[in-house]
């Protein structure tokens, strides 16, 4: 038997793997671990990306506030040089030359220096010194902003807020300072009005975010310098008061929608601030972007990090058992050696799984001996059989012979396995015996079924087939077992039976005709006459019908035999009853030996007239038979008296009775001369009598 050849294991549909167990508790180890870092990380990306910007914010603005301090720094000791001119402050006073020098020098002053558009003094009489432009009739100085401002600034320097020249359509600012008069008190001022599209330009530039603005604000909160020209003039609530607050703070602020980190910074000479902002989107997307790289980054590595432990785990973990179920596994198949080139770990599960394994081995080694030895036991019994014991899967297909096999079927058992139990049957019988295999399946049919059989050579024989099926665990049919029998020397003495049996019924039949028929002259016998008539008198009485008897006697019969010797006798007796055979023709009619020489027809549904017509012609065929009859008183020939009778008017009870009164009737005619018949019937009027010659 195949090793394991009936074993029908069955893999659990929902297997647990500790190599993925050990996947996702590694990963999601390593995802808790990594989001605690990452979300560190992003606090710290946060922190150095929001300083990062506030350095960047703060190094722009202080370097505005440095640009315009610079610049206005320079214009205000202009201004203060211009203001200590003993001849500007005094030309009021002076002649036309005087003037003349000091608009000279404004000219000079304005071509040396790029950022200088103009300078002009206006005083409080009405003068005023410009180059290039004449003041229209009334033009009072006095009564401009620039003078006003200056006026009200006194020692000190007033600076404007920016305004656009029409002309050349310049942003410019006007610087003024008070000139003070050689008997005290203020009576004019000096102006220098300059160009600031340069530091418009300047802070106009961005050069770290897309959305940096620098503008300035001046001690009341209003914007007075900022890249858009639109907001001049106006505050941001928010930053209104920041003059009120210490230089170089950050700040945050919102305009409308949109917050801002700020930093702001003081212009000394001034005494504006400098505001420079970053709209804070801009400086927390990068972040955004950097956080949420950094979470598909954690991921990634997280399920890198859970593989590679589940790896290394599986290998020193679960490999160990892996291998150990492998080599269970092989040794049960009967293959010992598989797994052994496969080195434990030296750690507890390692060491563990070897003892484990060394003891199933030892476990395997002992069962297998007990199932080898049963095996043996069952494959003695299965070899002993005199009948072949074939298994087959459940589509015919052969898995093993018993030895009989070799002497039923002529096959070496080894080379069975493999054809299909239709190999063996006959092909007329092959689908009875398909039908009966699935019989067998579906119904447990068991059999025996009979078929022809064809041997390895061809030739053919009989064989019984006995069924059965080996089942799973789950009682599901798995194999079948057909145990097959030579039946060929049955066969044979049934067939011998069967002659026999029908050489019997021959004999049987023979007898039984016998009983019934009377051997000399094969008509019906004297016991076959009365149950004849018996049941043809029932039928007259139950049913009406009619019923007529002849009853005939060879006349001078004793003369006959003495004369020719009783084997003549016997042949004119045969000679006789073939031709009353021939004579009554219908099959319903009966013609029988009634005993010695003497003979009886029973004519059912026959009137007395039509039975004495045939009376009358057996007499005729009797003597036109012409048989020699040297010692007969009637005639040279052999002839017969007859008598005939009919059951009418149910007279009669009795068939004997129809029986008497033909005999009557016969001896009446043999008294009558014989060679005749005579007809008696009975009727209620009484007995009648009619003879014929
Ligand atoms: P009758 O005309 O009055 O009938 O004269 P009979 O000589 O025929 O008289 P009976 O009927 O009494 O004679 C019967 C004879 O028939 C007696 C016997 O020798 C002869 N017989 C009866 N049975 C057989 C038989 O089976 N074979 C032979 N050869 N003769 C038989
Ligand atoms: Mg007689
Ligand atoms: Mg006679």
């Amino acid at each position: 038997m195949k090793k394991g050849s009936f074993i029908n294991s069955r893999n659990s549909p929902h297997k647990s793997s500790i190599k993925r167990e050990i996947f996702q508790s590694s990963t999601l180890l390593a995802l808790i671990v990594m989001t605690i870092f990452g979300f560190l990380l992003s606090a710290l990306l946060y922190h150095s990306e929001t300083s990062k910007a506030r350095a960047l914010i703060n190094r722009t603005n202080h370097g505005v506030a440095l640009f315009i301090d610079g610049y206005f720094t320079e214009i205000i000791n202009t201004i203060a040089v211009l203001g200590e001119n003993k001849e500007i402050r005094g030309a009021m006073v002076l002649g036309d030359d005087a003037r003349q020098r000091i608009l000279d020098g404004y000219r000079s002053i304005t071509k040396a220096n790029n950022n200088i558009t103009y300078i002009y003094s206006g005083y409080e009489n009405g003068l005023m010194l410009i180059n290039d432009w004449t003041p229209p009739a009334g033009f009072n100085p006095a009564s401009r902003p620039w003078y006003r401002a200056a006026m009200a600034a006194k020692s000190g320097t007033s600076i404007g807020l920016p305004y656009r020249e029409i002309k050349t359509k310049e942003w410019l600012v006007s610087t003024s300072k008070a000139l003070k008069q050689p008997g005290g008190g203020y009576g004019g001022a000096v102006t220098v009005d300059c160009s600031i599209d340069q530091v418009i330009h300047f802070i106009a530039q961005h050069d770290d975010y897309k959305t940096e603005i620098s503008f300035v604000i001046d001690r009341f909160g209003k914007i007075i310098i900022h890249p858009d020209q639109s907001v001049l003039g106006k505050s941001i609530p928010e930053i209104k008061d920041i003059h009120q607050q210490e230089s170089g703070c950050d700040l945050t602020y919102h305009n409308g929608n949109v917050e801002y980190f700020a930093h702001f910074d003081r212009i000394t000479s001034t005494d504006w601030t400098v505001v420079t902002a970053v709209d804070k989107k801009e400086i927390l997307r990068p972040i955004i972007v950097e956080v949420l790289s950094l979470v598909g980054l954690t991921g990634v590595i997280a399920v890198v990090l859970g593989l590679a432990q589940s790896i290394l785990l599986s290998r020193r973990l679960s490999r160990p058992m892996v291998e150990l179920g492998k080599k269970i596994k092989a040794a049960i198949a009967g293959d010992e050696q598989v797994g052994d080139e496969y080195i434990y770990p030296n750690n507890e599960i390692g060491i563990m799984a070897r003892e484990i394994g060394q003891l199933a081995a030892k476990e395997l080694t002992a069962k297998t001996h007990e199932l080898e030895a049963s095996e043996e036991i069952y494959k003695t019994i299965l070899m002993a059989s005199p009948d072949d014991i074939t298994i087959a899967d459940l589509s015919g297909n052969i898995i093993m012979v018993s030895e009989a096999a070799n002497r039923i079927f002529g096959y070496d058992p080894d080379e069975v396995p493999g054809m299909s139990v239709m190999d063996f049957i006959a092909p007329e019988d092959h689908e009875r015996a398909r039908a009966n295999i699935v019989k067998m399946i579906h119904e447990n049919y068991p059999g025996p079924n009979e078929y022809r059989a064809v041997r390895k050579d061809r030739s053919c024989f009989d064989i019984e087939v006995n069924n059965s099926l080996i089942r799973d665990r789950q009682g599901n049919p798995v194999q079948m077992v057909l145990i097959v029998r030579d039946i060929t020397n049955r066969k044979k003495a049934e067939q011998q039976i069967q002659t026999l049996v029908r050489q019997l019924e021959t004999e049987r039949d023979l007898a039984q005709r016998n009983s019934l028929t009377d051997s000399l002259t094969g008509l019906s016998n004297r016991g076959f006459f009365d149950t004849f008539l018996q049941a043809e008198f029932s039928r007259h009485t139950r049913s009406g019908t009619q019923l007529s008897l002849i009853m005939i006697d060879v006349d001078h019969f004793k003369n006959y035999n003495d004369h020719y010797g009783h084997l003549a006798g016997d042949n004119c007796l045969r000679q006789i009853a073939s031709t009353l055979k021939a004579m009554v023709e219908r099959g319903t009619d009966i013609v029988a030996r009634y005993g010695g020489e003497e003979f009886v027809v029973i004519l059912p549904d026959t009137d007395c007239q039509g039975a004495a017509a045939l009376a009358g012609r057996i007499a005729e065929s009797v003597l036109e038979l012409a048989l020699p009859h040297a010692t007969s008183d009637t005639s040279e020939f052999v002839t017969v008296s007859l008598g005939v009778t009919s059951a009418t008017d149910h007279v009669l009870t009795d068939g004997s009775q129809l029986v008497a009164l033909a005999d009557q009737a016969m001896y009446q005619a043999k008294n009558n001369g014989r060679n005749r018949y005579v007809v008696l019937t009975a009727s209620k009027q009484g007995t009648s009598i009619t003879a014929r010659p």
